[in-house]
């Protein structure tokens, strides 16, 4: 706890000599203090929630293909700031001699803050789990409850003397489990109010109504946040500062609402639909029909059922044809049919429809789930991305946001943040078409007598430039004719204008205003009169854009950042699902004798 805050400390110097009463928080009707129980719709339980998510396999698809875009590409320590004033706090992303606001004097990030966390981070902890397998579970568990906990295993150093602290570390992390872990909470949903226990002697747990101090060691006893409820009768007590606890859909007080409880009717149904298919194929528990036959001879009919039967042991698509001789002349032969087909029941479309809600939920496109059937194979993987680098973007944020920083504050880490790579996917055209784009307005800068400086960020690969002004400088005579204004460096601009790897596909012709053919402002560093090249048609261009950004109704090949709508996704051709449920149908239909 190296900085508490400027604001902080003030507020507490001024609250002495004076006294302070607050308006009421609003309490809760249905809370009572202590242990929070989380909402749970249409009564379905926490481990059901889980049981679902594993046993779907659109849900288990979708789960996990989010959560290996989230943490594909890891994680890096960046600088909160270049220089931060060591009197007013105030943090600049520049680097400078003195405070811009009140002069006072500057530092850089400490880099032995990151000492230890950087060591932990790369450490296993004791149920062999990296630190990517432990946010694998946490987003795992935001997923499906909303609710994630972050154990932070502490160790104490008692001072042998005084029996008091003296410092602790963040010995390991664990996930704590959303089943068991519980808020304690007063009516309000201000944590703790209930529960104290001892940091040391953690047997030591009182309610508010007994005293303050540990009966061991005499202790102030310290407010309970977290609970887990796990072993039973054997609860454990978590102080402030042990367990995180994030929300990641609908944060609230207490809680979030759990995803798959609000699709849990969509995901039974789905279980249901593979229940069918498996119990159609593996072994048909109904009878497909009954044939009810007239005959004046039972008996022979008995025992022809019972061979019947025999075959459907053996083959359960065995549909049993007999032809029997009736003496009256009367009889018939009645098919009466009990299960419908796949057809009948639109099982393919209800099955996409829900699959495309769930999938559209998380933000991963149906696409995604390999399911890029006939429409274009390799060029539709721009448009898989595009949904799905917005939910990556959203499920980083909770962590890039709300855990890194709590994380790191416990670790006294305040120069540095803890970033996710964000989801590079978008692809590789999309991002020179940006950096082309950079580079002509850096030209057009350049031109108006800027000077564009590259920008050296090494988390950033795309092209960025920052601009100054050149000190004026007086003009030389001699300059050749198209040569580059002072502010250009010496031979970076031939004749033409441009170099002609930079040209815009297409060789875009120059094409010039009329008020900017009379040369640039004189004032800009451009020596006046300097003749602007002559626009060639067909030839270089000035990284002028005409045409504007490129829409999608004007591209010509599928699929390079946009989402491009396919004919071919509709009606596709029938798939196995289909063709087997074809045959099934005619198989049912008995043809001749
Ligand atoms: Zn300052
Ligand atoms: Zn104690």
């Amino acid at each position: 706890m190296a900085e508490e805050g400027r604001i902080s400390r003030f507020l507490s110097g001024l609250r002495r000599p004076f006294r302070s009463r607050e308006s009421p928080t609003p309490t809760m009707p249905l809370w009572s203090s202590g242990i929070q129980e989380p909402v749970m719709a249409q009564g379905i339980t926490i481990p059901a929630l889980y049981a679902v998510s594993n046993e779907s396999l659109i849900l288990r698809t979708v789960l996990s293909k989010l959560r290996q875009e989230m943490f594909r590409r890891g994680y890096y320590w960046e600088k909160k700031f270049t220089s931060k004033c060591t009197v007013c706090d105030e943090e600049f992303q520049q680097e400078m001699q003195q405070c811009k606001t009140c002069g006072g004097e500057v530092r850089k990030p400490d880099p032995d803050e990151l000492t230890y966390p950087k060591w932990l981070l790369n450490q296993e902890n004791s149920m062999e789990q990296s630190f990517y397998h432990l946010l694998h579970e946490i987003e795992n568990d935001l997923n499906i409850v909303d609710d994630a906990f972050l154990i932070l295993v502490k160790e104490y150093f008692i001072d042998p003397e005084s029996k008091e602290i003296a410092f602790y570390r963040i010995k390991e992390m664990v996930r704590g489990d959303p089943i068991f872990m519980r808020i304690v909470a007063d009516k309000r949903g201000v944590r703790g109010g209930r529960f104290k226990v001892c940091r040391i002697h953690r047997n030591e747990v009182k309610t508010h109504a007994d005293d303050k101090t540990c009966d061991v060691c005499g202790r102030e006893l310290e407010d309970v946040h977290y609970v887990n409820m796990a072993g039973s009768g054997k609860t454990q007590y978590f102080i402030e500062g042990e367990v995180i606890h994030v929300s990641k859909y609908t944060p609230s007080k207490l809680y979030g609402r759990s995803p798959v409880n609000t699709m849990w009717r969509q995901a039974m149904t789905l279980t249901a639909m593979d229940n069918y298919m498996y119990t159609a194929y593996q072994k048909r528990r109904m009878p497909k029909g009954i044939i009810s036959v007239t005959t004046d001879n039972l008996e022979s009919m008995k025992s022809f059922w019972k061979s019947v039967d025999e075959k459907m042991e053996r083959d359960p698509h065995y549909i049993p044809r007999v032809g029997i001789e009736s003496q009256t002349g009367r009889g018939g032969v009645n098919w009466i049919k009990f299960m419908d087909t796949l057809d009948e029941m639109q099982y393919i479309p209800v099955r996409e429809e829900i699959r495309n809600r769930i999938a559209a939920f998380y933000g991963v496109s149906s696409i995604f789930m390999v399911d890029n059937g006939k429409s274009g194979g390799l060029n539709n993987e721009g448009m898989q991305i595009l949904v799905t680098n917005r939910a990556v973007e959203f499920g980083q944020k909770v962590y890039t946001d709300v855990l890194f920083p709590r994380l790191l504050k416990q670790m006294s880490v305040n120069d540095w943040k803890l970033t996710l790579y964000p989801n590079e996917e978008e692809d590789e055209i999309t991002r020179l078409r940006r950096d082309e784009q950079e580079l002509n307005v850096a030209q057009r800068m350049a031109q108006l007598g800027f000077q564009p400086e590259l920008l050296e960020d090494p988390s950033n690969r795309d092209i960025r430039f920052v601009y100054r002004k050149p000190q004026p400088q007086p003009q030389q005579p001699g300059m050749p004719p198209g040569g580059a204004p002072p502010g250009m460096p010496p031979g970076g601009m031939p004749p033409g204008g441009m170099p002609p790897g930079g040209m815009p596909p297409g060789g875009m012709p120059m094409r010039m205003p009329p008020q900017m053919q009379g040369g640039m402002p004189p004032a800009r560093g451009m020596p006046p009169g300097m003749p602007m090249p002559p626009p060639q048609p067909g030839g270089q261009g000035m990284g002028i854009r005409n045409r504007g950004p490129a829409a999608p109704q004007r591209r010509t090949t599928v699929g390079s950042g946009a989402p491009v709508s396919s004919v071919q996704q509709r009606g596709p051709e029938p798939n196995l699902a289909q063709n087997v449920s074809n045959a099934l149908l005619n198989a049912r239909r008995p043809r001749g004798a």
